[in-house]
C-alpha cells in the first residue's frame, strides 16, 4: 500500500507522508526492510520479474528495496523531481550522475569552487577516460558563456559552494547550457532541499549528500540523484545497479525518518546562522564574515532572489592566519572541531589543513581558502550560547 500525497500538498506535509509504503500490519512508523533479496512464489514469477519489473516489485537490494524506495519517493516529492536514485554516499551520487552520462570525447564545464572529492572526480577521474573538463569562476557569467561549446554535454557546480559560499546564478547558467543541449547538474548540499527550488530555477539534475542536512544528526552516509524519469531510469539506474553504489536499507530508513524534520531543522539552523553572522560581522579579530544572508556578501542580491534563507554555514576569516585560527578553534567550548556539516551539533572546520589540504597553495589562494579561514556549520543549539562561545574564542584567538 503506498501513501503518496498529491503534489499540491505543501512541503511539510510531503516531508511526513510522501512515499510511505505500509505493509499488511498497518505500521505507523515506516518499516525497515532489512533484506537483500525477495522471494518469488514460483519459478515462472521469478522469470517474469527479470523480464520486466513492475511497480513496487524488487529483485535484489543493489537494484532497489522498499525502504530505499520510500526514501527516494519522499525526497523526490520534496524536491519536485520526477524520480530519484539513492546512493551509498554523496560522492557515489556525484560519480554516478557524471559517469553514467559521459563518454570519451565529451566536454564538461564546471565551477572551480568545489568540495575536494568533487574536484578529484572532475580533475582526475573524468580526464582519465577522455572527458575534457573546463573550469570557470562560477560567479562570472562571462566565463560560463566563453567555456560552454556546442559539444558541451554537462555543466556542474555547487551553489552555495564549499567552503567560501559563492552563489551561482542557476537560471542564467542553465539558459547558457540549455542553448547547446547540455545537462545542468547541481550539487545542492549547501542550499539543502529546503531553501531553493533548484529544478524550478532550471537545473536538470540535483545531487545531495544525505550525510549532511538530510540525516542532520551525524549518523549515516548517504546520497541521492534526482532528475527526470528518463534520466534516472535510463541513464543513472543501469550504471548504479551494476556498479554497486546502492544505499543500505538501514541508512535509507534513517534518512527517510529524518526527512520528516529536515525543513524545521534547516530553517531553525539558518535563522541562527543569520543571527550569528550579523552579531559577528563587525567584531575585532575577524577580517571577513562570509554569509549569503548578509548584505556584504558579493552575491547577496542573487542569494535573496534564488534562496529563501542564507543557509546553515558561515565562513569566518580570523585575523592572524593559521596560528590564530587554531587558537580560535581550540578555545571553543560548545562548538566541536570536526569536518561534517548540516548536523544538529555546531561544527567548526579549518579547511586549509583538513577538507581542502590536498589543494596546492595556488588553488587555495584562487578559491579564497586562506590560512585564517574557518567554516562554521550552525547547529540547533541556542544561538545566544553559540554567539557567546564564538565571542570568547575570538578573544582567546587575539591573545597570542
Ligand atoms: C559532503 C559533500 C559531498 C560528499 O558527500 P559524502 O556523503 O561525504 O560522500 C559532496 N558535495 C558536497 C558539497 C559536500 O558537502
Amino acid at each position: 500500500m503506498t501513501d503518496t500525497p498529491t503534489p499540491a500538498r505543501k512541503s511539510r506535509t510531503r516531508a511526513v507522508h510522501a512515499g510511505t509504503r505500509r505493509s499488511q500490519y498497518g505500521e505507523v512508523s515506516e518499516a525497515i526492510f532489512l533484506t537483500q533479496g525477495f522471494v518469488y512464489d514460483t519459478a515462472e514469477a521469478a522469470e517474469a520479474r527479470f523480464v520486466e519489473i513492475g511497480p513496487d516489485e524488487y529483485i535484489y537490494a543493489r537494484y532497489g528495496n522498499p525502504t530505499v524506495a520510500m526514501f527516494e519517493d519522499r525526497i523526490a516529492a520534496l524536491e519536485g523531481a520526477e524520480a530519484a536514485f539513492a546512493t551509498a554516499s554523496g560522492m557515489a551520487a556525484v560519480n554516478g550522475a557524471l559517469v553514467s552520462m559521459l563518454r570519451a570525447g565529451d566536454h564538461v564545464v564546471s565551477a572551480r569552487a568545489l568540495f575536494g572529492s568533487c574536484l578529484y572526480i572532475l580533475e582526475e577521474i573524468l580526464g582519465r577516460y577522455g572527458v575534457e573538463v573546463t573550469f570557470v569562476d562560477g560567479t562570472d557569467l562571462t566565463q560560463w558563456r566563453d567555456a560552454i561549446r556546442p559539444d558541451t554535454r554537462a555543466v556542474f557546480f555547487e551553489s552555495i559552494s564549499n567552503p567560501t559560499l559563492e552563489v551561482i546564478d542557476i537560471a542564467a547558467v542553465s539558459r547558457l547550457a540549455h542553448a547547446v543541449g547540455a545537462l545542468v547538474i547541481v550539487d545542492n548540499v549547501f542550499a539543502t532541499p529546503v531553501f531553493q527550488d533548484t529544478l524550478g530555477l532550471g537545473a536538470d539534475v540535483v545531487i545531495y549528500s544525505a550525510t549532511k542536512h538530510i540525516d542532520g544528526q551525524g549518523r549515516c552516509l548517504g546520497g541521492v540523484i534526482l532528475g527526470s524519469k528518463t534520466f534516472i531510469r535510463k541513464t543513472v539506474e543501469p550504471y548504479m545497479k551494476h556498479t554497486g553504489g546502492a544505499m543500505s536499507p538501514f541508512n535509507a530508513w534513517v534518512m527517510l525518518k529524518s526527512l520528516e524534520t529536515v525543513e524545521l531543522r534547516c530553517r531553525a539552523q539558518a535563522a541562527s546562522a543569520q543571527a550569528i553572522a550579523e552579531a559577528l560581522e563587525a567584531r575585532a579579530g575577524l577580517s571577513r564574515v562570509i554569509y549569503p544572508g548578509l548584505p556584504s556578501h558579493p552575491q547577496h542580491a542573487l542569494a535573496r532572489a534564488q534562496m529563501e534563507q542564507g543557509g546553515t554555514v558561515i565562513a569566518l576569516e580570523i585575523e592572524g592566519g593559521q596560528a590564530a585560527a587554531f587558537r580560535f578553534l581550540n578555545a571553543l567550548e560548545i562548538i566541536i572541531i570536526s569536518n561534517n556539516l548540516g548536523d544538529a551539533k555546531s561544527i567548526i572546520t579549518h579547511p586549509a589543513t583538513t577538507t581542502h589540504q590536498r589543494l596546492s597553495d595556488a588553488q587555495k589562494q584562487m578559491l579564497g581558502i586562506t590560512p585564517g579561514l574557518v567554516r562554521l556549520s550552525v547547529g540547533l543549539e541556542d544561538p545566544d550560547d553559540l554567539i557567546a562561545d564564538l565571542s570568547a574564542a575570538l578573544q582567546a584567538a587575539r591573545q597570542a
